[in-house]
């Protein structure tokens, strides 16, 4: 490979707000034969906001939108966010914490006045015992829109569903589609749940969803496909996504996301568009052609 060509393609992807951190990288990228893509901040927005509330056994709205966006404030999950500034804009008096524990990819669990909340998923209440099977045709109703649904327990008794929407970016399914054409399997991967997952990803044409992967797990999954014989990309924005970045042959970084996540990354998207990938891999073939 001449010094030159590299110098140039890499220079070029600069113009074009695609840092890459070392010439083996784009030398790596036009080989690529699948692209697995985070969800949340990476195909979509990132931003998710309150749709639903929905108050179970009575239980009083004001009270369900208080106690949950207190028990959130201490969380840095964009879901929680999105609960905290519900509640902000319904201009709720936030309640002390007495304690704070976030469970990673399921939820937290807090206490306030004594009282042990919970707010995540259904994994989460099915391991503290919570009884949901009442709100399972609820929650799934929300889910086929694609929303992802927070159960909240109070005391261990299931007394609200919050639903959230993230919007899609506006030019991932462009993105995707013309990846697919290139003749990259393209893959969602996201610690959402899966019919939320199929829901987002049959909007930007995706087929191949991994969907409920617990944080420790991204990593595995990517190295499973290099096992498979693939050579795999993995895009993300987020904490969770770090290990994932760095075990892929190419780990994309979303450069609206976090510090964390591009310092793993070997090339960032500093647009945060998934067409950077695009644009990066056509870098690549043009560079590799170049050397040739
Ligand atoms: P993603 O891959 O979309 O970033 P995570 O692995 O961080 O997802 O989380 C998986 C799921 O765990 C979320 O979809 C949500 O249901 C639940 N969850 C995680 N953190 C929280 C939180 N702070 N409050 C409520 N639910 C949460
Ligand atoms: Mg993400």
């Amino acid at each position: 490979a001449t010094p030159t060509s590299i110098m140039v393609g890499t220079g070029k992807g600069a113009e074009n707000g695609i840092l890459i951190k070392g010439a083996e990288h784009l030398e790596h990228a036009h080989k690529l034969t699948t692209i697995v893509l985070d969800k949340t901040g990476t195909i979509t927005k990132g931003e998710p906001e309150v749709t639903d509330i929905v108050p179970l056994t009575g239980f009083d709205e004001a009270e369900l939108v208080r106690l949950a966006s207190s028990a959130e404030r201490n969380s840095e999950h964009p879901l929680a966010q999105a609960i905290v500034n519900y509640g902000k804009r319904q201009g709720v008096l936030m309640a002390d914490t007495e304690s704070f524990t976030a469970i990673p990819g399921h939820g937290v669990e807090v206490t306030i006045a004594g009282k042990r909340i919970l707010v995540g998923t259904r994994k989460l209440m099915q391991e503290n015992k919570i009884e949901f099977a009442a709100a399972v045709a609820q929650i799934e109703r929300l889910e086929l829109q694609g929303k992802t649904v927070m159960l909240f327990a109070l005391e261990d008794r299931l007394s609200g569903l919050f639903a959230v929407a993230d919007t899609v970016k506006e030019g991932s399914a462009q993105a995707i589609s013309e990846l697919q054409k290139m003749g990259i399997e393209v893959w969602m991967m996201t610690g959402d749940n899966t019919r939320t997952a199929q829901a987002i990803a049959q909007t930007v044409g995706i087929t191949n969803v991994m969907a409920e992967v617990l944080p420790e797990h991204k990593a595995e999954k990517v190295e499973a496909l290099k096992k498979a014989g693939k050579v795999v990309a993995m895009v993300g924005d987020g904490i969770n996504d770090a290990p994932a970045l760095a075990t892929a042959d190419v780990g994309f970084a979303i450069g609206t996301g976090t510090d964390v996540a591009i310092a793993a990354a070997d090339i960032t998207l500093m647009r945060g568009e998934l067409s950077g990938i695009v644009a990066a891999i056509r870098l690549s073939k043009a560079t590799m052609r170049n050397i040739k």
